[in-house]
């Protein structure tokens, strides 16, 4: 009786919400006028989340990616709390400093792939991505190479949504309706090998030498590119693909950006993607997993050969909140439950167990591929649109994305092995029932 009760506070709560939140909110991603039911979370811990019904979801995604260390965790809740107190924020423009940024740089330094010098604070991803691209720009007009300034990127590659990291994302449904982007973006074709087709890294890298060879070396500034797709699928590069174009950019004197927005803190079983692929980037721009989404935060990580170009130069470019002390106080602690719970490996030992169950749904006609490193995976369909298999799993408790024609995949790295296979089995039932 009791519990019938709760359940029925709770549905009108639900309902509740939901009508005042269609009343007031425009969401990211959503559509003008025409406001999808909100699903209004309450709570969250671990791998789970939890609806103001009182109904348990487990967690697939992290939200958007940003949640290795799990949902609950008090410890981030006090570092938070205890650096407001003290001292909530003071910009860090020009010569204003704190403690806790101070210690995350050294931090994200001694983590990071050798040759990266110098940390720049963000508030997330597309500003570290506007500010990765404004500073290869800057730092090549300043060498006296002023006409470098067009920036090579990828088909399906996501970069975000400002000026310049909307203009380097190849999803064409995402640009549509803007009018001119930033001018000096130019793409190249998917760093995708289907069905691992060996001759895929060979393909991309002589279209890369084409390319730059017809614009010409001289006009070109950088290259961004995400180490595995992210939004664009959950697509790992072509065997032998990086090291191969990092080879191709240094001989040209082109910047190499790695956008390790998703992939980095733990997601592909390293602290740094690069570090598994071989890549050594000029600038690594970070945010989510930093600071497991507790707070926004973000960082761009800078090489020596940036700074030796760039040295002199006036950076004039900043954000309000860059450098956030309750930021860098959050990312230190996660960065520490990380380390301490070893959740890179699991991340490893856990994807393999994910992969492992999906693989069997590529026998589905309508299956194209599983694939996956780490706790980032996909599962591509021959065509279509997912948002059924989305719908489907979240009515049976399970929180997975559809991203065009692929199904994507990374749970907080916490996830017990009880609700990967959990996961496993809802999905596999959805994409099968999928078609
Ligand atoms: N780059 C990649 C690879 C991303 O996945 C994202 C966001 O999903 C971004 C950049 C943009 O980051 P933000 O949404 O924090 O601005």
């Amino acid at each position: 009786e009791q519990q019938a009760t709760r359940e029925r506070a709770g549905a009108a709560q639900a309902r509740d919400l939901a009508e005042r939140d269609v009343r007031t909110i425009v969401h990211p991603h959503s559509v003008i006028g025409e406001p999808a039911e909100p699903l209004v979370l309450d709570r969250g811990e671990g791998a789970l989340v939890w609806d103001v019904r009182g109904r348990s979801y487990i967690d697939g995604t992290c939200g958007l990616w940003q949640c290795p260390v799990g949902h609950g965790r008090r410890e981030l809740a006090d570092a938070a709390a205890e650096q407001i107190a003290k001292l909530e924020f003071y910009s860090s423009f020009g010569d204003y400093s704190n403690e806790p940024s101070i210690k995350l740089a050294e931090k994200l330094l001694e983590l990071a792939p050798a040759g990266l010098r110098r940390v720049f604070f963000t508030n997330g991803g597309s500003e570290g991505n506007e500010t990765a691209i404004k500073l290869a720009r800057l730092a090549q007009h300043h060498a006296g190479h002023p006409e470098r300034t067009i920036v090579l990127a990828r088909s399906a590659g996501y970069h975000g949504m400002g000026g310049g990291s909307l203009a380097a994302t190849g999803i064409d449904r995402l640009r549509e309706g803007y009018g001119p982007l930033v001018p000096g973006i130019e793409f190249l074709g998917k760093p995708h090998a289907v069905a691992g087709d060996p001759g895929t890294a060979d393909r991309l890298i002589a279209e890369l030498e084409e390319r730059i060879e017809s614009i010409g070396p001289e006009r070109i500034a950088a290259f961004i590119g995400e180490p595995v797709l992210g939004v664009g699928g959950m697509v790992p590069p072509p065997d032998g693909y990086w090291p191969r174009v990092q080879e191709v950019l240094r001989r040209h004197g082109i910047l190499l950006i790695v956008d390790e927005i998703v992939t980095a803190f733990g997601r592909t079983g390293h602290w740094f993607a690069s570090e598994r692929y071989g890549i050594e980037p000029d600038m690594i721009v970070t945010a989510k997993g930093l600071s497991s989404g507790y707070i926004p935060m973000g960082a761009v990580l800078i090489g020596q050969r940036v700074l030796d170009l760039a040295e002199g130069a006036a950076f004039l470019h900043g954000f309000t909140y860059n450098g956030h002390p309750v930021g860098a106080a959050v990312a230190l602690a996660n960065i520490e439950i990380l380390r301490r719970e070893n959740l890179l490996e699991r991340a490893t030992t856990l994807g393999t167990r994910l992969l492992d169950a999906l693989r069997p749904l590529e026998e589905l006609d309508h299956v194209l591929e599983v694939r996956g490193v780490g706790l980032m995976l996909g599962i591509e369909f021959t065509g279509g649109d997912t948002s059924g298999v989305q719908a489907g799993a979240r009515a049976e408790g399970v929180i997975v994305r559809a991203s065009g024609t692929s199904i994507v995949l990374s749970p907080p790295l916490v996830i017990t092995e009880e609700q990967v296979d959990t996961l496993a089995r809802v999905l596999k039932e959805q994409v099968r029932a999928a078609h």
